[in-house]
């Protein structure tokens, strides 16, 4: 059942405002996102004008307020997508944006529920040719999981921009109206198609695959550790991408029905690691375990061994690795052909997890087939 939709091995490579300002003006589309589809060409509106750009809110830092009680201390997704969007000038320049919520959380709160609701709606939106791209604003904790996710899920070659910021909206030197402004220019360019889903902050644009947040509280926090980024992007010079469009290859995978991925376990390698964690996630009824290694993907004798037994039982077992960069490597100090694992190749393992969860769904069962999945994009 893996991979069954239209997406043949497509490609993909893949200022400051604060919102106490009055809202501009948001130019919707006539009828709004729900209104009949338009006949657009790429880029353009019906009327051969601006493009239109989906805005999908779903919290996050970026909608953050300060919370008076403490300095420093904001709350996540206080704001809308409709007003951040309002809150930065110029956007109606760009692009005729139309804003709709999906959720209000922190993106440490993000789950299958929200993800399948994103996918639905972009999916839907470019069907009907309702939009020409679509931004997600979003958390930056959990932004890349998001963002690989759709990246194999969302069918089509609009663009398709994730957005979040570190600092929230009421802060001295809030880095979201910039960010913002940022994603809708790519959002908004034709350049952007065929990309998959792209990360666009602090001025650099990101492939989904390889983006990761690399520092807990720094504004350049965004990094792609195997391959550098894609492209950059600022107020004043526009876009300039790096690669070509379709520099990558990409499956994509039907969502499930229902709303829920199957249970894939990530267990954290460490000096004088035991057997406790992933026997845990066995009891728990993991389908699959995703081994955040040490090294190329390594762990201990009896983590090894209770991996080994896990693989006999059927759970699904990918080594992949707590260091940020490289890639892990089949048969190298473990012996993966005799114990029936899988490498992540470049996946970290929050990566590795969300494609372990969408094969599983899809029917695969055989480490052969996932070790394909994994490998497939070189
Ligand atoms: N905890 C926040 C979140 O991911 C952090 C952020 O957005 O920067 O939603």
């Amino acid at each position: 059942m893996r991979k069954p939709t239209a997406g043949p091995a497509s490609s993909r490579q893949r200022r400051t405002s604060m919102l106490a300002i009055p809202l501009l003006s948001l130019a919707l589309w006539s009828g709004g996102i729900g209104a009949a589809a338009h006949a657009a060409e790429p880029g353009k509106d019906a009327a051969g004008s601006l493009p239109r750009i989906l805005v999908l809110a779903t919290g996050g830092t970026i909608a953050g307020q300060a919370d008076p009680r403490a300095t420093g201390a904001y709350k996540s997704g206080q704001i809308t997508g409709e007003q951040l969007m309002a809150s930065v000038p110029g956007l109606d320049k760009l692009a005729k944006l139309n804003a709709e919520q999906i959720s209000s959380i922190g993106s440490q709160d993000m789950n299958d529920k929200v993800w399948f609701a994103l996918a639905r709606r972009i999916q839907d939106a470019f069907d009907k040719n309702e939009a020409d791209g679509v931004i997600i604003t979003h958390g930056t904790d959990t932004l890349e999981e998001t963002a690989f996710f759709l990246d194999n899920v969302v069918r089509g070659d609009k663009p398709v921009v994730i957005v979040g910021s570190m600092r929230p909206a009421s802060a001295v030197s809030a880095d979201g109206p910039g960010n913002l402004y940022e994603a809708v220019q790519v959002a908004a360019d034709p350049r952007s198609r065929g990309r998959g889903v792209m990360a666009v902050l602090n001025d650099k644009i990101q492939g989904a695959r390889s983006v990761t947040k690399t520092n807990t509280t720094s504004i350049e926090t965004f990094g792609s550790p195997n391959d550098g980024p894609i492209g950059y992007v600022d107020t004043a010079g526009g876009i300039r991408f790096l690669t070509q469009a379709g520099g990558f290859k990409r499956a994509t995978y039907q969502l499930p029905a229902g709303e829920q991925l199957p249970r894939v376990e990530i267990v954290y390698s460490h000096a004088n690691m035991d057997a406790v964690p992933i026997e845990d996630a066995i009891s728990h009824g993991a389908k699959g375990i995703v081994l955040a290694g040490v090294g190329d993907g390594n762990t201990s004798k009896s983590a090894l061994d209770a991996l080994e037994a896990a693989a006999k039982k059927g759970i699904l077992v990918v080594r992949s690795t707590r260091v940020r960069s490289g890639f892990v490597t089949r048969n190298v100090e473990v012996d993966d052909d005799k114990n029936g694992f899988v490498v992540s190749e470049d996946l970290n393992p929050q990566k590795a997890r969300v494609l372990t969860q969408l094969l599983i769904a899809s029917g695969v069962t055989a480490p052969a087939e996932l070790q394909k999945a994994f490998t497939a994009t070189w």
